[in-house]
C-alpha cells in the first residue's frame, strides 16, 4: 500500500513587518528526510512555508497524507504545533511528528495533544522507525511518544554525519528564483558538520547532536556540491573554518574536480586573522564571503560575552578579507544591557570599518541553553515567535523597552540606508523600517508589538 508523507517547514515569521529577508534558507533537514523516505518507498511532498503561496490547510486537503512531519527552529514552534492541530482536524488518523533543531533541545515544550511523536536527534532512521519501518536493523533512537497518554522518551544518541545521505533538492530546483543569500539568488545550503568545536556561552550550536561535533569527509561534500544545479553554495555549518588541514583538502578537491562555484562559509575572526595565506587560497577557488560572528565592537564586551576573540582579531580579520577580496558578512549582537552610546558605537564601528554586509541581532537566552535559566528573573516573554533574534526576550537594564527598541530600530534603519546607498540587496526594505520607527517615535505602540 502506498504510504504518504507531507514534510512541512513552517514560515519563519508572521510579523507584519519583517526585518529579515536577506537570507532565505533551504529546508535542509526536511530535504535529507525526503531522500531517506523516497529510498524506502514512501511518496513524499515538501511544503516550504516561505516559498508556497497556498496554505498548509490547502496542502493537507490536496494531499491527504498518512503522516505529517514538521521541521523548525525555536521561533517556529507555535507554527509547528498549530499545523499538527490542523492536520488532526483535517483527519484525526494522520500521524503527526515534530523533528528538527527545536525538537533536539526543547522537546518538552512540544508535548501537546496534537503531536504523536517528537524526534530529538539527527538520525533519519528514527523517522523510518516511527513510520512503521521497523525492520530490526535500527535501534529506536531519540524518540518521544505517548504511552497511555503519558509522554515517554527514548534518549537520542549522537549521529555520525558521515552516514547522512545527500539532500533531495527537487523543491530547490523547482524554484530557481528563490533561496537567497543576500544578493545571491538560488543559493544551496550544504552542511559539512553537526555541532561546534567551540562553546560560546550564548550559542545553542555546541549542544546539538548531543553535544558531539562530527564532520563529513571533504570528498563527499565536494562531490555533493558538484551535483547541485546552482551557482551559489553556502556551507552552513556552525563553524566551517575550524581546521586548516580540512579546509586545504577541501580547496584541493575543488581544484582537482574543476568545480567553479561562488562559495560562502562560516568562520571565526581569530581563525581568519591567523590564516591569511589560506584565505587567499580560498578566494582563488571561488570563496566570495565568510559569515563571521563579530559579536561586539570592543574588548570589554567581547570578554564579558565569552566569545574568545578580541577586537585586534576582528581588525585583522577585516583587513585580511578586504585585501583578499572576500566579503565579511559580519554579525553583531545588541544586548539588553546596552546604553545609548553602545548603539551609536556599534554603528560607528561598522561604518569606520567599511563593513557592507551586516546583521545585528538581539542577544537571546534560548530555552535549552544554560543562559535561559540564568536570565529567568528578567525574562519578559516565553512566546516562541519572539525568539527570532529580532526581539527582546529579557528586560533591558538601562532604559525602557520602548526606548531600547527605538534605539535598535534606529540602528537598523541607518544600516538599511547605508546598504541601500551601496546598492546591496536585502537592505531594500527601507520603507518598512521607516514605518516601524515612525510608529515607535510617535508613541502609538512599542515597536515590538508592531514588528
Ligand atoms: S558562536 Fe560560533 S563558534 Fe561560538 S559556539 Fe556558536 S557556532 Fe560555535
Amino acid at each position: 500500500m502506498d504510504r504518504t508523507v507531507l514534510l512541512i517547514c513552517p514560515e519563519q515569521s508572521r510579523m507584519k513587518y519583517r526585518i529579515s529577508g536577506f537570507i532565505e534558507k533551504e529546508c535542509l533537514d526536511a530535504e535529507i528526510a525526503m531522500t531517506v523516505l523516497k529510498q524506502n518507498g514512501f511518496t513524499v511532498w515538501l511544503y516550504d512555508g516561505e516559498i508556497m503561496t497556498h496554505s498548509v490547510q490547502e496542502e493537507l486537503s490536496k494531499r491527504h497524507p498518512d503522516f505529517v512531519v514538521l521541521y523548525g527552529q525555536l521561533h517556529q514552534e507555535a507554527f509547528m504545533l498549530e499545523y499538527c492541530q490542523l492536520a488532526k482536524k483535517c483527519d484525526p488518523g494522520i500521524v503527526t511528528i515534530i523533528a528538527g533543531e527545536d525538537a533536539q533541545l526543547n522537546y518538552r515544550r512540544l508535548y501537546h495533544d496534537a503531536v504523536d511523536y517528537i524526534l530529538t536527534g539527527y538520525d533519519p532512521n528514527a523517522l523510518l522507525y516511527v513510520l512503521g519501518e521497523d525492520t530490526g536493523r535500527w535501534q529506536p533512537n531519540g524518540i518521544c511518544h505517548k504511552v497511555d497518554g503519558v509522554w515517554s522518551q527514548l534518549p537520542a544518541r549522537s549521529y555520525d554525519i558521515r552516514r547522512l545521505p545527500w539532500a533531495d533538492r527537487s523543491l530547490f530546483d523547482a524554484y530557481p528564483e528563490r533561496y537567497r543569500f543576500y544578493d545571491h539568488v538560488h543559493t544551496a545550503w550544504v552542511r559539512t558538520s553537526f555541532s561546534c568545536t567551540h562553546q560560546c556561552p550564548y550559542c545553542a550550536e555546541p549542544l546539538r547532536n548531543r553535544g558531539e561535533w562530527c564532520r563529513r569527509d571533504a570528498r563527499d561534500v565536494v562531490d555533493e556540491i558538484a551535483s547541485i544545479q546552482a551557482e551559489n553554495i553556502f556551507l552552513c555549518d556552525a563553524d566551517f573554518l575550524c581546521d586548516e588541514d580540512y579546509v586545504s583538502e577541501f580547496l584541493r578537491l575543488l581544484q582537482e574536480k574543476d568545480i567553479h562555484r561562488r562559495l560562502f562559509c562560516t568562520g571565526r575572526a581569530d581563525f581568519i586573522a591567523s590564516h591569511e595565506t589560506l584565505v587567499l587560497e580560498m578566494k582563488g577557488t571561488g570563496f566570495a564571503g565568510i559569515v563571521c560572528d563579530l559579536q561586539y565592537c570592543n574588548d570589554a564586551m567581547l570578554s564579558a560575552g565569552g566569545k574568545g576573540t578580541t577586537a585586534a582579531d576582528h581588525a585583522e580579520c577585516i583587513r585580511i578579507c578586504k585585501e583578499t577580496g572576500i566579503h565579511v558578512y559580519a554579525s553583531f549582537l545588541v544586548h539588553p544591557d546596552f546604553h545609548d552610546a553602545d548603539f551609536r558605537d556599534l554603528y560607528r564601528y561598522i561604518s569606520d570599518n567599511g563593513l557592507l554586509y551586516t546583521a545585528v541581532s538581539v542577544f537571546t537566552p534560548e530555552p535549552g541553553t544554560p543562559l535561559y535559566d540564568a536570565y529567568k528573573d528578567s525574562r519578559i516573554t516565553d512566546d516562541s515567535c519572539m525568539y527570532d533574534h529580532f526581539h527582546l526576550t529579557v528586560r533591558p537594564s538601562h532604559m525602557s523597552l520602548r526606548l531600547w527598541y527605538t534605539r535598535y530600530y534606529w540602528l537598523l534603519l541607518k544600516l538599511c540606508r547605508r546598504g541601500k546607498r551601496e546598492g546591496i540587496c536585502g537592505f531594500a526594505d527601507y520603507g518598512t523600517m521607516m514605518r516601524i520607527l515612525a510608529s515607535a517615535l510617535i508613541g502609538q505602540k512599542d515597536p515590538s508589538e508592531i514588528g
